[in-house]
């Protein structure tokens, strides 16, 4: 290594003593043991991004050194500040998450993981409505609300350091401030970092505005400072009579929020008066209202202007008293009236916890108490009378019950925790959802019951003629997809039903020496008049299901009275294309080239059962649901069948097995594995797909043929 140039040995002189005013501030308040992890992440961090530098010179551990120390302010625990320290090592060097878990414990890997895992989404969307989606998704992966504070430091950090990158690098990452990170801090409380982070993306988004307004303001300031010493002299007197304790600061407003308040109310900089603003803190609520009226007798108050923020908080449980008063020469300004308490949720929102924590309790379950604000917020809500809408939807957005995914074109979709592919896919589109064969999350290929985490980037794959499965019912999450899913299958069902009741109605008719083609338009109405006001399509799919008898309506439309002895209808051709309509028993498995019978089940329609399956022999009784059915000629349909397969336990047979059913063009539709008698010999039980009986005796062949193989027989029940 060459030595360092002047001055990087100066920069990295500056950082270690940035790092010695860090450790001094966090040994106010923490523990001997803390700092000392402190230290020791220090050491590590510097190590770890040795030779890396910032866009702006200084060597890179001069960043996670002032994120560490922005959290100061907040008072955050040994944990959260060492993961601070340690926040870019596994995004920019080769240091692991389990490196880090070997070294500071857990909950530091957590948090450093989390604070990588936001780094590697960006926001991309153009979308107003997509910026809430991705705060929502931002903060439902930062399982900790710490994840969100370090983030929030991070970002603050590289704002203020914006200036040395690329233009228009510049500009996207100050409009991702502008419209992710600056509402996540108003929405935590807080608010000084929300007006900074806001200051500084307007800054960069528009430097002309920023300049003029900022010169402007200056000119204003040198011609006003002498009347802000008066007004602050002014205000300590009257106060001071009052015998109100009292705190008063001058205080100047951001230049953001000056150039809103001319945009929103269409005014020039010179009608924005009140670019002044005092605060006073006092010590309780009455002296609030005390001070309030002590300074309405000063200055005369400006109608309509008052506005009490202690009895009606601000949703994120911000509370003041704000007036605006006439001051000297009628120099329009606004007083901030509040408590010291108040004062800290102001500035600090969803931190104030950690700053009011009683000594002595454990820092641990920062989570509870992120609770306790929110709680807190939510009594205090309640007390006031106002509409706790807000803090649910906070409740939500920290501890999510949804999760937020990217479409492949980078949109924002939510949906209900634990929800999968299927979920995504139906969320999409419904078609989409019907048509889903295979999904890819972050370019993976992945089963569709695979469940969604945020941020996650999810495709589906889709078929023409793919149908939704009733087996994806059992862990589909949202009501779209289990609604949408069941509508489809009912409405398939029905259908398909129809389509094999005209047949049966045929084979009937035609059997009573009538076909469905000689059958009028008379007879018909005649039939669906005397069957309670049913369509002909309902009643069709009544006999698909096995709720009417075919050869009953047959014998209706001919109008042959039941008593007349006829032949049986013929036998049905059965294609193995009927759908839903038609199932082949589960107990025997029949394929083509199998004598096979039909049952027709009430509501399941009809059943196909091979000739001698003795679960099918145990109700014969009933004739007439029997039915005779034989193979189509041609059918190239696959077919379920089960194998059991005896074999000796070596390695790798069930490969060679595998191997040999492609060969013979049959799919494994399932495999399991029976752990026999012995070691020595293992069972195998296989469902395979094959177009029929030639087929099938085609792979036992030469399954058979493979040595380690010694028996093999088809399972009929
Ligand atoms: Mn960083």
């Amino acid at each position: 290594m060459n030595a360092l140039p002047v001055e990087q040995e100066a920069a990295s002189a500056q950082a270690t003593l940035e790092a010695d005013i860090l450790f001094k501030d966090a040994a106010s308040y923490l523990k001997q043991k803390d700092v000392n992890l402190l230290r020791s992440a220090y050491e590590f961090g510097k190590t770890a991004h040795l030779g890396q530098y910032r866009m702006t010179g200084d060597p890179y551990i001069s960043h996670p050194i002032a994120v560490s120390h922005m959290l100061v302010q907040w008072r955050l625990d040994g944990q959260a500040m060492t993961a601070a320290l340690l926040h870019d090592v596994m995004e920019d060097t080769a240091v692991t998450k389990k490196e880090i878990r070997d070294k500071f414990g857990k909950v530091v890997a957590e948090l450093v993981d989390g604070v990588s895992k936001l780094d590697k989404i960006e926001f991309e969307s153009q979308e107003h409505e997509q910026a809430e989606n991705f705060r929502k998704m931002l903060l439902a992966m930062a399982s900790d609300v710490r994840v969100i504070l370090i983030k929030l430091a991070d970002r603050l950090h590289n704002m203020r350091t914006l200036t040395v990158m690329q233009p228009h690098k510049r500009t996207r990452i100050a409009r991702e401030t502008m419209e992710i990170y600056a509402p996540i801090a108003n929405r935590l409380g807080l608010n000084k970092l929300y007006q900074d982070l806001q200051e500084l993306s307007f800054q960069h988004l528009y430097p002309n505005r920023y300049q003029v307004l900022t010169r402007a303001l200056a000119r204003a300031r040198g011609n006003r400072r002498e009347m802000v010493d008066k007004i602050l002299k002014a205000i300590r007197k009257q106060l001071k009579t009052s015998k109100i304790e009292a705190v008063v600061t001058g205080r100047e407003k951001t230049i953001y929020s000056i150039y809103k308040k001319m945009i929103e109310k269409a005014l020039s900089f010179a009608e924005v008066y009140d670019i002044y603003g005092f605060r006073v803190i006092v010590k309780d609520v009455p002296a609030c209202y005390l001070a309030l009226g002590a300074l309405h007798q000063l200055y005369k108050p400006i109608p309509g202007k008052f506005k009490d923020y202690i009895a009606i908080r601000k949703d994120n449980g911000y509370q003041s008293l704000h007036t605006s008063l006439f001051g000297p020469l009628s120099t329009p300004m606004e007083v901030q009236i509040r408590t010291q308490e108040m004062h800290k949720i102001a500035e600090a929102g969803v931190a104030s916890h950690w700053l009011y924590k009683e000594s002595g309790t454990s820092l641990s379950d920062l989570q509870t108490k992120t609770h306790q604000w929110l709680q807190s917020l939510l009594e205090m809500q309640s007390e006031s009378g106002n509409s706790a809408e807000f803090l649910e939807h906070l409740k939500v957005d920290l501890f999510p019950d949804e999760v937020y995914v990217f479409t492949p074109k980078g949109r924002i979709m939510s949906l209900p925790h634990g929800a999968t592919c299927v979920d995504f896919a139906y969320a999409v589109h419904t078609d989409i959802g019907n048509r889903c064969v295979a999904s890819k999350v972050n370019h993976e290929l992945v089963p569709l019951r695979t469940e969604l985490k945020s941020g996650d980037r999810v495709e589906v794959i889709t078929a023409a003629h793919a149908k939704p499965n009733p087996a994806w019912l059992s862990f589909v999450k949202s009501g779209k997809a289990r609604s949408r899913i069941r509508h489809f299958l009912k409405t398939m069902q029905y259908e398909e039903s129809a389509m094999l009741g005209e047949r049966l109605l045929g084979q009937a008719l035609i059997a009573l020496q009538s076909g469905p083609d000689k059958i009028t338009e008379e007879q018909w109405e005649r039939l669906l008049k005397g069957s309670g006001g049913k369509s002909r399509q309902e009643l069709l799919a009544d006999l698909g299901l096995g709720k009417q008898l075919a050869v009953v309506v047959a014998r209706r439309l001919l109008s042959i009275g039941d008593g007349d002895a006829t032949r049986q209808p013929g036998s049905l051709v059965i294609r193995g294309s009927e759908g839903m309509a038609l199932q082949f028993a589960k107990c025997c498995h029949p394929i083509p080239g199998d004598p096979i019978i039909g049952f027709l089940r009430k509501d399941h329609g009809l059943i196909i059962h091979t000739h001698d399956c003795p679960v099918a022999r145990k109700s014969r009784s009933d004739p007439d649901k029997w039915m005779d059915v034989e193979w189509a000629p041609d059918s190239k349909k696959l077919f379920a069948v089960n194998i059991k397969l005896l074999a000796s336990n070596e390695r790798g047979v069930l490969a060679k097995i595998a191997a040999e059913i492609a060969q013979t063009e049959s799919n494994i539709e399932s495999v399991s594995l029976e752990p026999g008698d012995s070691s020595v010999y293992a069972e195998i039980n296989f469902t395979l797909q094959v177009i029929d009986r030639l087929h099938l005796a085609r792979v036992m062949r030469s399954l058979r043929r493979i040595p380690e193989v010694i028996r093999i027989i088809r399972l009929k029940t």
